[in-house]
């Protein structure tokens, strides 16, 4: 087994997840990656002594991918407060833990999101989701997240201040477009688990994964151009002849036949600020309800892990979801609205670096929770793993890879 030529194009979580498998299963695969390092889009950047991962992300540690491929005492997980700091109009207000335990979120605080009858709507839907299995969620009919809360019958009240900041900082699109099911898991997974992070990093996700390979090899600057039957030619110019591929990426930039198959992704841009000292204190999210503003969601990353500041300053995460401004202009905007929020003059807020991320996550049209492996399958030797196949999230892009290996593993059966 070990003389098969498996190769794995792309180090990001699915190909990794995807390596561990075929390890388990007696194969050496060898990844290609085209960047210099592992993570993919989960990375994280040291800057003047803060860490900055590549976009505003987090763990949910209900996912069950995450549970069987993470070790999360090892990665020191250091964790949201569950619910959000709403910066509404007139007032700034906490909402604590309405996904979770809806009823104990005291009236007074929940009468500035929505009604009464939200809230015991909120309740009920958290016991829904708990008896619901991911299967029986991914299966059922789709239906646009913004529709199923108005058919679930919250108010606008509470979707325009709570749902729609909330999920927007998730789906990273502005009208709650984004399916039902996706809606479905994310809440379920927030109302079982907590939102975390690792204490030095995003990377520390992919890199845990890395340490449980032991002989698979990493070709880093390897840049795959095309693909033509096992054959894998790089932008190098050299010519690889594999026996089996696994994909572990968006394949359309060098599989000419698959082009406009893919719809455009979503994209987000994060701005990174330093403070003197954090203005919410604490490891909560920080949304802003209304349209007429830059700003969707905001954390000071240093109140969830003191790590990510090794200078004393707090460290801010802004998240944007589209503008056209350009980064100075922007940066500008950002500052004054952040001192509008917190009265802080805006020349406090020290910038400290941007991302503008194109590919955040892919726009799933049928998204789903799992496949069966011959689904991943484009010929008896090329495979696919990649968040896009079911889902953008860190579980989606694990369980892809996952099965992708299992997928050639079978492919070496013996047929009878
Ligand atoms: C800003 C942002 C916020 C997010 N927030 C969350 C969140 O809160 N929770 C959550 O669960 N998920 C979140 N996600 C999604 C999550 O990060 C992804 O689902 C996951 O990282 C995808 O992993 P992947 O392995 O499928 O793809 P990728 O990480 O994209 O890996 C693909 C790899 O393939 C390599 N590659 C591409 N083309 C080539 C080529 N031609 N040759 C060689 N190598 C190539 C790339 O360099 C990359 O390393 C977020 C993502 C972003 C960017």
């Amino acid at each position: 087994m070990k003389d098969q030529k498996i190769y794995i194009i792309g180090a990001g979580v699915a190909g990794l997840v995807a390596a561990i498998e075929l390890e388990k299963a007696g194969y050496t695969p060898v990844i290609l990656e085209g960047s210099e390092g592992i993570g993919g889009r989960m990375k994280t950047d040291e800057v003047d002594g803060f860490l900055l991962d590549h976009g505003f992300q987090v763990l949910l540690t209900a996912y069950p991918e995450a549970r069987k491929y993470l070790d999360f005492a090892s990665l020191n997980l250091k964790y949201f407060e569950p619910g959000a700091i709403i910066f509404g109009a007139k007032d700034t207000f906490i909402v604590s833990d309405p996904l979770r335990n809806p009823l104990k979120v005291v009236n007074m605080a929940f009468s500035h999101v929505g009604s009464f009858f939200d809230k015991v709507k909120m309740f009920s839907l958290t016991q829904e989701l708990k008896k619901k299995s991911l299967d029986d969620i991914f299966n059922e009919p789709s239906i646009s997240t913004y529709q199923y809360l108005k058919e679930y019958g919250f108010t606008e009240q509470i979707i325009t201040n709570f749902f729609k900041p909330f999920f927007r900082g998730i789906f990273l699109e502005k009208d709650l477009k984004t399916s039902s099911r996706m809606f479905e898991f994310t809440f379920k997974m927030f109302s079982e688990g907590m939102g975390a992070i690792p204490a030095n990093g995003m990377i520390e996700i992919p890199k845990m994964l890395r340490q449980r390979l032991h002989s698979t090899e990493f070709l880093f600057n390897t840049k795959v151009k095309a693909i033509q039957g096992t054959q894998i030619d790089l932008e190098n110019g050299e010519r690889i002849q594999a026996d089996r591929i696994i994909i572990a990426t968006q394949p359309d930039k060098f599989m000419k036949q698959l082009d406009g198959q893919f719809s455009p992704a979503k994209s987000v841009i994060t701005l990174y600020f330093s403070l003197h000292k954090s203005f919410m204190g604490r490891a909560m999210l920080g949304l802003i309800p209304g349209e007429n503003h830059l700003i969707n969601n905001l954390v000071f990353m240093s109140d969830v892990s003191s790590a990510y500041s090794k200078n004393g300053r707090a460290l801010l995460s802004v998240s944007i979801l589209a503008t056209d401004l350009k980064e100075k202009e922007l940066i500008k905007a950002v500052q004054s609205e952040l001192e509008a929020l917190s009265r802080i003059n805006a020349e406090y807020f020290k910038f400290v670096k941007s991302y503008y991320i194109n590919y955040a996550i892919p726009t799933v049209d049928d998204v789903k929770g799992t496949i069966p492996f011959t689904e991943c399958k484009i010929s008896d030797q090329v495979f696919l793993a990649g968040d896009y196949l079911l889902n953008g999230s860190i579980n989606a892009a694990m369980a892809s890879g996952r099965i992708a290996a299992e997928a050639v593993v079978h492919s070496y059966m013996p047929i009878h």
